[in-house]
């Protein structure tokens, strides 16, 4: 989990319903022996501040590189993106997938609703969406595991994840269970 800013403690509560003991990432030799790292909600723009400031950014590109699997979840899917809008920041660049930061627009900062999703199964899933980016763009090799209001909210490509809701505000642990298998942690 990366434990730079946002919301990772309830990230590794989930983690810990599923068995998993999850590791708090501060600084690059704390992913020494990772299977997978899962970088939290938050504010991307302070985020990616740390990254840079505790020279997290490259190790993370090589965690990956080596076969980790890494989940974005909000700001974590903007750090995760090729393509950053609404404004535009640097970001990691793995996944390719456009997005527009705060992207719901104002009226609907933050709101909650189901969505369905054929990979999860049955029940629909719960979506929390707290000033969520609007996934704009699909890159050849990503798929779409579920959207909402005409945009995806759940994709993934190889070993990564990205939800632009928040699956650790809810009791759902459906999300969470698919991205350990991914990291092949179930
Ligand atoms: N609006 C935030 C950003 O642009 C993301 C919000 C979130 O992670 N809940 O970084």
């Amino acid at each position: 989990m990366l434990a730079l800013q946002g919301s990772f403690a309830l990230h590794a509560a989930s983690l810990e319903r599923l068995g998993v003991h999850a590791v708090e990432v501060r600084r690059a030799d704390a992913l020494e022996g990772l299977d997978g790292l899962i970088i939290p909600g938050g504010e991307s723009s302070t985020m990616l501040k740390f990254l840079l400031e505790e020279d997290l950014f490259d190790p993370l590109l090589a965690f990956h590189r080596d076969g980790g699997a890494l989940y974005g979840t909000c700001a974590g899917a903007i750090l995760l993106a090729s393509e950053v809008s609404g404004p535009s920041q640097k970001s990691l660049g793995l996944l390719d997938i456009g997005v527009r930061r705060n992207g719901y627009g104002r009226q609907v900062h933050s709101h909650a609703a189901t969505v369905s999703c054929r990979a999860l199964g049955e029940p629909e899933l719960p979506v929390v969406m707290i000033r969520a980016p609007v996934i704009t763009r699909i890159g050849s090799g990503v798929e779409v595991l579920a959207s909402h209001r005409g945009a995806p909210v759940f994709v993934q490509s190889g070993r990564l994840l990205a939800t632009t809701f928040h699956p650790e505000l809810t009791e759902d642990l459906r999300v969470h269970r698919w991205f350990l298998r991914l990291a092949s942690l179930a």
